[in-house]
């Protein structure tokens, strides 16, 4: 098609100059003129349009008008510039090719052949025989380099080749690529696939591994999303077992009949909304549409337990009051018992004792003399009674008056207790009439007690008005006997009082 071209425009260029010749014959100046811009044809647009006018001014005898000619002139230069130019161009162009070649051909004989084009070749660039052989020279010294496996070679020696810029680069890519997986939510099928990813990241990517890792990658991400919706359902199945845990262990509590009006309620509202979940999740049609079904009864879940908790609180609040009221109650009961305590307490030792001497009453020996006695029988241990009475009291009250007399019973009483031993028992029976228990003591060492109470008695300076008055005591002493009951250990004590008294007072008898 080109060549037609060419061969159409070659015809009627030589139809032209035919003609022109035709024409010009008898003018060589003028033929001249119109070969010239034959020759130049295609060299520059503008420059042709000036020519064709010179030639047309110069066949209308004309003979070029100056404006004409000037222009033709100038143009003539500028080519000659353009074509200047043009060369530097192709110069510049060769030089870079020859470098590029020379960086790629490793033989000498090539490089030798690159250096002697490259210093040979400006002069000739204009030429157009010099720039064809030149470029087959060099389409030649290149062929080597256009094989595949030289391709490949290359390649890797390149890519080794990379500079700091682009190690950096690398290492960005690489640090994203793990940021991007460490913010994906992988499965446990994939784990050691991903894994194995982040291992061979880690270790340094290239520009030769690249490609593969993010095959490897793309392929990884297209399977999650083709799980996720996978696990969004998961998700939700367990999060709906753990509601139905929820609900199982209300209903449970509530069959114990633990719980009350509000937990009967949340346990029906959670019901009604697992139901709902579990509905929802048969029924949506997508995705979105399920979160947004499972969202709103999880609101609604959340709603009837904060709800439940408020009212739980509050009942608790109350519970709270209440057993502070209680609380507060018993410390006062607790109160009150102790002071009942202490009064009965008060009232038992008032019961068994004196009020005159405040020695341990008539009761007061009865107790006593029991578990005395309790003892004896069980350990063994043997105990003396003394009963003591003072000789011929009645004078006294006769003599100076009762209240003289219960002063004389009060003096009597502090030094009978003064002279026992403390674990000795003193007690007012009766009247002007005492009893003295004397545990672990034999008869002989409880006469012996007893006389020096006789003793201090009667040597106790009593005054009634200004009168000295003797007062004396009479004891029978008796000691526990194996087989005794004990009114009888008493009763031998007694005796041995009267015995006393019959002998002539101010004395003691062994029972
Ligand atoms: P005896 O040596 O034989 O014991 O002669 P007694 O006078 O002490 O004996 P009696 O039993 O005849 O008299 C006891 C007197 O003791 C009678 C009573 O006036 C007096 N008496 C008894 N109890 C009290 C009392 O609590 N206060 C006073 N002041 N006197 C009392
Ligand atoms: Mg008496
Ligand atoms: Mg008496």
């Amino acid at each position: 098609m080109e060549q037609d071209d060419w061969k159409e425009r070659y015809k009627i260029l030589s139809e032209e100059v035919d003609l022109l010749q035709a024409q010009l014959d008898e003018q060589p100046l003028v033929r001249l003129i119109c070969q010239m811009a034959v020759a130049l044809d295609g060299q520059s647009e503008s420059l042709d349009r000036s020519l064709k006018t010179l030639c047309e001014q110069i066949k209308a005898d004309k003979t070029g008008q100056p404006d004409t000619v000037s222009l033709v002139e100038k143009q003539l230069r500028g080519l000659d510039l353009e074509q200047q130019k043009q060369r530097n161009a192709l110069v510049q162009g060769l030089q870079k090719w020859i470098y590029q070649l020379r960086l790629n051909l490793t033989t000498d004989l090539s490089n030798e052949r690159l250096s002697e084009i490259e210093k040979t070749m400006v002069p000739f660039v204009g030429q157009t025989s010099y720039v064809s052989s030149l470029i087959n020279d060099l389409v030649s010294l290149q062929a080597p380099l256009l094989t595949d496996d030289f391709i490949g070679e290359r390649q890797h020696g390149i890519l080794a080749e990379l500079g700091h810029e682009d190690e950096e680069l690398l290492q960005k890519i690489a640090s994203e690529l793990l940021s991007l997986m460490s913010g994906l939510h992988i499965p446990q099928g994939d784990m050691s696939l991903a894994r194995e990813l982040v291992s061979r990241i880690e270790a340094g990517i290239s520009l030769i591994t690249l490609p593969a890792i993010i095959q490897d990658l793309v392929g990884l991400m297209a399977r999650l999303s083709s799980y996720s919706s996978e696990d969004f359902e998961d998700y939700l199945l367990n999060l709906t077992g753990q509601l139905a845990e929820v609900q199982a262990y209300v209903e449970e509590s509530q069959q114990e009949g633990q719980l009350n009006e509000e937990t009967a309620l949340l346990s029906s509202g959670i019901h009604h909304d697992v139901q709902a979940i579990q509905q929802a999740m048969q029924e949506s049609k997508d995705l979105h549409q399920l979160k947004s079904n499972v969202s709103s009864q999880l609101q609604s879940i959340v709603k009837s337990v904060d709800l439940f908790k408020q009212k739980e609180e509050n009942r608790e609040k109350r519970l709270h009051e209440r057993y502070l009221q209680l609380q507060n109650r018993l410390e006062q009961m607790e109160a009150q018992t102790q002071q009942m305590k202490g009064h009965i307490e008060a009232e038992r030792h008032k019961a068994l004792t004196d009020s005159l001497t405040s020695l341990p009453n008539r009761a007061g020996y009865d107790q006593q003399i029991a578990s005395e006695f309790e003892r004896w029988k069980r350990y063994g241990q043997v105990f003396s009674i003394a009963v003591v009475d003072l000789d011929l009291f009645k004078r006294i009250n006769d003599s100076y008056g009762h209240q003289a007399g219960d002063k004389v019973l009060r003096l009597v009483a502090t030094i009978l207790t003064r002279q026992c031993r403390s674990t000795d028992f003193v007690s007012r029976y009766g009247g002007e009439e005492f009893v003295i228990l004397m545990p672990g003591t034999a008869a002989e060492q409880a006469v012996t007690a007893v006389e020096k109470i006789r003793h201090a008695v009667e040597r106790s300076p009593f005054n009634f008005h200004g009168e000295p008055v003797n007062i004396t005591l009479s004891a029978g002493v008796a000691e526990v006997q194996a087989d005794d009951f004990v009114e009888e250990v008493f009763g031998r004590a007694d005796k041995a009082l009267y015995a006393a008294k019959s002998l002539g007072r101010n004395r003691i008898e062994l029972g």
